[in-house]
């Protein structure tokens, strides 16, 4: 008794405040964040989206319109309420409906085709900074794989004066996977008990930001199905975004 009067405040206070190690994001200027379908930004990536600093543009490109169910249309409405919540204007998203890079759970998106998308964007924009799945894609789906595939393609035929960064969404094992607040309180006591915290880049979510992700989720109405509110009670990535830099001169190297 003694134990949970002492334990649930303790918990409380601990998930109320975020929780980041190295925001990488203070170093950038305009961030874009790459997706695959209407929901992932809300699903996967909002404890990090919710912690951009002041003055840091973020833009983000949806590679698809998630029509695998012929709902393309009501998913693209939906994907815009959700920014509004996460608080990317509307000037500052796209997404788009390209016959070589459709929904689809069984599609390889080839790289050319990625890169040829979303390259115009870095450009004209001036990213300096993309966000994106890394080669396990969160949840396996090739689509998601593709991106950070394709990213790697332009890196390696396009000349760019000066390259963005790239930063790739860790994939974790399936058990951490589904630990949900759990997952974000284990993560504060592993940078805690961590020697070199500052080298690993790491969004950790408080309640407020768990309370605003899943309202940017729950605008995409046609997917709350039984099993994605158990996702997004569950899932650790709606805590937790642990973050990789993509070795830029390695990709430039394979190119010689
Ligand atoms: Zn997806």
């Amino acid at each position: 008794m003694l134990f949970s009067a002492f334990l649930i405040p303790l918990f409380t206070l601990i998930i109320l405040r975020p929780w980041i190690s190295d925001n990488f994001l203070w170093r950038s200027k305009k961030v874009l964040l790459v997706t695959a379908h209407p929901d992932d930004e809300a699903l996967f990536f909002s404890p990090t989206l919710l912690a951009v600093p002041r003055g840091v543009q973020v833009f983000s490109l949806c590679l698809s319109h998630g029509d695998s169910e012929g709902l393309g249309q009501v998913r693209r409405e939906e994907f815009h309420r959700a920014l509004d919540v996460l608080k990317i204007p509307e000037n500052r998203r796209w997404i788009l409906n390209h016959p070589l890079l459709q929904d689809d759970i069984k599609a390889m998106w080839e790289p050319n085709v990625v890169a040829a998308q979303v390259e115009p964007y870095v450009t004209d924009y001036k990213i300096d900074t993309i966000l994106t799945f890394d080669d396990y894609g969160v949840s396996s789906h090739p689509n998601h794989i593709s991106i950070i595939r394709g990213i790697r393609y332009m890196l390696e035929t396009n000349l760019f004066a000066k390259p963005p960064k790239v930063y790739s969404l860790t994939t974790v094992s399936l058990l951490p996977k589904y630990t949900g607040v759990f997952g974000g309180v284990f993560a504060r006591f592993n940078l805690w008990l961590k020697t070199d915290w500052e080298t690993t880049p790491m969004f950790i979510s408080g309640a407020g930001q768990y309370i605003r992700g899943l309202s940017a989720m729950r605008q995409h109405r046609s997917q709350m199905v039984w099993f994605r509110w158990l996702n997004v009670f569950f899932s650790r990535y709606m805590w937790v975004n642990e973050w990789k830099e993509v070795d830029i001169a390695q990709t430039a190297k394979a190119r010689i």
